[in-house]
């Protein structure tokens, strides 16, 4: 284990030309103090989590004085929001500070989110609230514990600095990790102000580090583009199947490699509804649950658009035309295993459709639901569903046809229920288990419950009656959180 004063930042986003990025200080915040550090993190950085807390490591990591060797940069890109084409976006609150070597001889990117002003704020003020850094350090590393891709959060530092949002809130950095920080929207960004040299060099930098494959392919734009629609089709299926809504999936918050990336107003399903909207801000649901698979198609096509200065327009569209069979092959493949059927069948869909609007039309809790479904496959007792379903009438006709489904696949047994329990999580970061985390931290300076809530989700599949209390949902007369972009 190393201390954190002796890693080493490279330089490899910063190599390239640089009307890609500004270099730019952070501005320090006022007093910048340890709030959480992530020892999983820091293990596969090699370092030694105790020594985030000295000072040398608050001073890089709150963004209050880099050293030297450091060549801290904000991004230019663009983007399309809520379907409307911005050429100028870019990080207005993220810094990179450059890229670090992983124990296991991969390189990882550091940014620090909320340390400044960049050339990129538009007016803004650079930086991020306590309120959501504590949202995006959390569920970064619920989603990592779920098995599905995503930026990490190194630590968070918070500062008793104020800024103005709907009210007057404390200001904090997430120092976040990712194999890089590549957007559709860097891309969008080199094609429309025609600078198709740079759109080049991005590709090449894209396909060099991250898709190795690609570059030795004999298109490699292409090969590149459809590794992008596969890993795009992925992560949505695993977000659908675990009731996971991004909330703000404009294209400069989609990430070229496939992870879940800028963790805004999102949320998890509680009692299930398909048109689920957790964006205060988005009035039509353009960004609803249901939604989420035709908007990554969506941004695929606004991807591609961007790439047609290197690639022929049909060889993109055909690349396109497979989003949809590799979406589908990969939530029915995660939906069967929730469902615990090893054989596939024609029916499959059908019977998992049909269980999606029995869920709905029951009120029930989309996890607890899965959950419980895992003791069911192993009992055939209904009494698992006990106060699941306030209505039962559809919900347990499914269920007659669930159990003779699994006849066709040898039964009720408990070698299926154990490998439910690893597709099903009993813990997902419910919005107001977040919020009981954020106002501890805010009202008392308590961040045992941040703490204690990231140890769980970092294994959401493993029941523990120490967090019996984070697998229940909210009451159901508990007011939801209104959350908005505003953060
Ligand atoms: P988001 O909706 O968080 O993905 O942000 C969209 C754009 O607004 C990005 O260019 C962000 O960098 C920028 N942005 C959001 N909040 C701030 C802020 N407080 N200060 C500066 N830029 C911001
Ligand atoms: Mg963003």
């Amino acid at each position: 284990m190393n201390a954190f004063h002796t890693l080493v930042f490279g330089r490899r986003f910063q190599t390239l030309p640089a009307a890609l990025f500004r270099q730019v200080e952070p501005t320090p915040l006022a007093d910048p103090y340890p709030i959480i550090v992530n020892p999983a993190l820091c293990a596969e950085l090699g370092l030694d989590p105790d020594s985030l807390y000295t000072d040398a490591a608050r001073a890089v990591l709150s963004g209050t004085s880099l050293p030297p060797a450091v060549m801290a940069v904000a991004g230019a890109y663009a983007g399309h929001q809520f379907g409307h084409y911005v050429p100028q976006l870019g990080d207005g609150r993220a810094l990179l500070l450059g890229d670090v070597a992983r124990a296991d001889g991969g390189r990882a990117e550091i940014q620090l989110k909320g340390a400044g002003p960049t050339p990129f704020s538009r007016h803004a003020d650079g930086r991020a609230v306590l309120r959501s850094s504590i949202r995006e350090y959390l569920c970064s590393e619920a989603m990592h514990g779920l098995g599905i891709p995503t930026t990490r959060a190194l630590c968070l530092f918070g500062s008793d600095e104020r800024v103005a949002r709907e009210t007057m809130e404390t200001t904090a950095v997430v120092a976040r990790v990712a194999d890089s920080f590549l957007r559709f929207g860097h891309f969008e960004w080199c094609c429309h102000s025609g600078r198709n040299d740079l759109l080049k060099e991005l590709v090449d930098h894209a396909t060099g580090h991250f898709f190795p494959g690609c570059r030795l392919a004999e298109q490699p734009v292409l090969a590149l583009f459809r590794e992008v629609v596969a890993r795009t089709a992925r992560l949505i299926a695993q977000w659908q199947s675990v009731g996971f809504c991004h909330g703000v999936m404009n294209t400069d918050n989609m990430s070229l490699l496939g992870l879940t990336l800028d963790y805004g107003p999102f949320g998890f399903i509680d009692t299930y509804r398909s048109d689920f909207v957790c964006n205060h801000s988005d009035d039509v649901g353009r960004y609803a649950f249901n939604e989420q698979p035709r908007v990554g198609l969506w941004n695929l096509y606004a991807l591609a658009s961007a790439l047609l200065p290197l690639q022929d327009e049909a060889a993109l569209r055909s690349a396109l035309d497979e989003y949809e069979g590799l979406f589908r092959t990969a939530w029915l493949a995660r939906m069967r295993a929730k469902l615990g059927l090893d054989v596939e069948h024609e029916d499959d869909g059908a019977l998992i459709e049909r269980l999606l609007s029995a869920l709905e039309s029951a009120n029930a809790d989309f996890t607890v639901f899965f959950r419980r479904l895992c003791d069911f496959a192993a009992t055939g007792s209904v009494a698992v569903f006990d106060g699941v379903p306030d209505d039962g009438t559809a919900f347990y006709g499914w269920l007659e046809q669930y159990r003779e489904r699994l006849e066709l696949d040898g039964g009720v047994c408990m070698r299926r229920a154990c490998a439910m329990r690893r597709v099903n999580p009993c813990y997902v970061l419910r919005n107001h288990l977040a919020q009981r985390a954020i106002e501890a931290a805010r009202d008392a300076r308590d961040y045992g419950e941040i703490e204690r809530l990231a140890r769980c989700l970092a294994h959401p599949y493993d029941e523990s009656a120490e967090f019996a209390d984070y697998a229940v949902p909210p009451p159901r007369d508990m007011p939801a959180v209104a959350l908005s972009c505003s953060s």
